[in-house]
């Protein structure tokens, strides 16, 4: 076992504060790796804060980051993949079963025995739960750490290990290509990476905001419109006209007034997690012949499979790079969606804590 700095809360109101945190050493199968930038997930702020209490309450001290970007520093003796020095990531996810039919089908994102980045019962009893990236070092078996395309800007890919792949995901598997209509609701990190996924699969992709100063961003982006929420003549003008909405938002919203921009067997997506339940009408959905379904960020097959797009088109999540210091500033900004349009803490700032 050693010794990493990291950020931890110690409880649901505390702030975000230095520690220190034990790490295992590397096993044959796992992959130690200094970790050079992590990025700020809305799940981080929910989790911290015990906002899903009723689901997955929050074991304390907790260390939140699953956007882990950073260079292999030992690798275990049977570990083929990685070698030291290579560019990495790490999502959500450090461990599943393997064995579940999910597993097999390569959805470790769908195995009820996953275990996540920070929060899970800690296999190797390390400590009691699994310490996520605001921190130094991390130590992953594997199969769980992605290769990490070397052309592309390293803050800036943090974010696609959580945030790019919850949204290349749905828009796969449901789809949407050119000569889709697709909108994507909420522009913060995951909408954000949702409009350049949508208009790089070619789709004519529509933004919901309800931050009208986000518009021009939003066609920089890659959106073709936008179309501020709160304005209900343009919400009825747009009825019954997409063919996919993503569903990004974090906080408790009307699903109803967006069920109704869906054609005829049109879906709309949730990865936003928000506290409470959705109360869904459900003549929204009958008369419209209308899908509504969720889904959680993607397989390790497939994540690699985004980076290596993102690799291939050059994209990156924008993002505002902040030292360690400042994260509790960075969630009260998050709370107010006011983050363009991921932050990214680069861990080079621990060091000096
Ligand atoms: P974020 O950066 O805070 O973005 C959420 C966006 O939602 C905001 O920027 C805002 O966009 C919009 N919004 C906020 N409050 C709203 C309200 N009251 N009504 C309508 N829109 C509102 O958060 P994020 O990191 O992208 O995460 C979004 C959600 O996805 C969170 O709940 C997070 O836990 C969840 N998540 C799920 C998965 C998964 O696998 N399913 C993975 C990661 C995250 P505008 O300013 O444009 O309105
Ligand atoms: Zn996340």
């Amino acid at each position: 076992m050693y010794k990493t700095n990291a950020y931890a809360a110690q409880s649901e109101t505390s702030p975000l504060a230095a520690t220190t945190i034990p790490r295992r050493e590397p096993t044959d199968r796992d992959v130690q790796i200094d970790i050079l930038f992590c990025g700020i997930c809305h799940s981080d702020l929910h989790s911290v804060r015990n906002e899903w209490k009723s689901m997955a309450p929050t074991v304390y001290p907790i260390v939140p980051g699953h956007e882990i970007v950073g260079r292999v520093a030992k690798v275990g003796s049977a570990v083929t993949r990685h070698k030291v020095g290579d560019l990495v990531g790490v999502g959500c996810l450090v461990d599943s079963d393997h064995t579940c039919p999910n597993c097999r089908d390569h959805l470790e994102n769908l195995c009820p025995n996953q275990v996540l980045t920070f929060g899970s019962p800690d296999r190797h009893k390390t400590a009691p739960v699994t310490y996520g990236g605001y921190s130094g070092s991390v130590v992953v078996d594997e199969h769980f750490v992605l290769r990490v395309p070397t052309n592309l800007d390293l803050p800036g890919v943090a974010p696609l290990l959580c945030a790019g792949i919850t949204t290349y995901s749905p828009l796969r598997r449901w789809g949407v290509t050119k000569g889709k209509k697709v909108g994507v609701m909420g522009l913060g990190g995951l909408g954000h990476m949702g409009v350049k996924f949508a208009h790089a699969f070619g789709a004519h992709t529509t933004v919901f905001t309800t931050s009208p100063g986000k518009a021009e961003d939003a066609r920089r982006l890659g959106a073709d419109a936008v179309i501020v929420s709160k304005d209900a003549n343009a919400m009825q003008k747009a009825a019954s006209t997409f063919d996919f909405l993503l569903d990004t938002i974090a906080a408790d919203h009307d699903v109803n007034a967006y069920l109704n921009l869906l054609k005829h067997d049109g879906t709309l997506c949730l990865v936003g997690a928000p506290q409470k339940p959705i109360p869904v009408a459900a003549f929204t959905l009958l008369m419209g012949r209308r899908n509504l379904c969720g889904s959680n960020i993607g397989g390790i097959a497939e994540t690699q499979e985004m980076l290596d797009f993102c690799g291939a088109n050059n994209i990156t999540a924008d993002v505002e790079v902040i030292p360690m210091q400042q994260v509790n500033e960075a969630y009260e900004r998050l709370v107010k969606s006011d983050v363009k349009y991921r932050f990214a803490i680069d861990m080079g700032s621990l060091k000096s804590a």
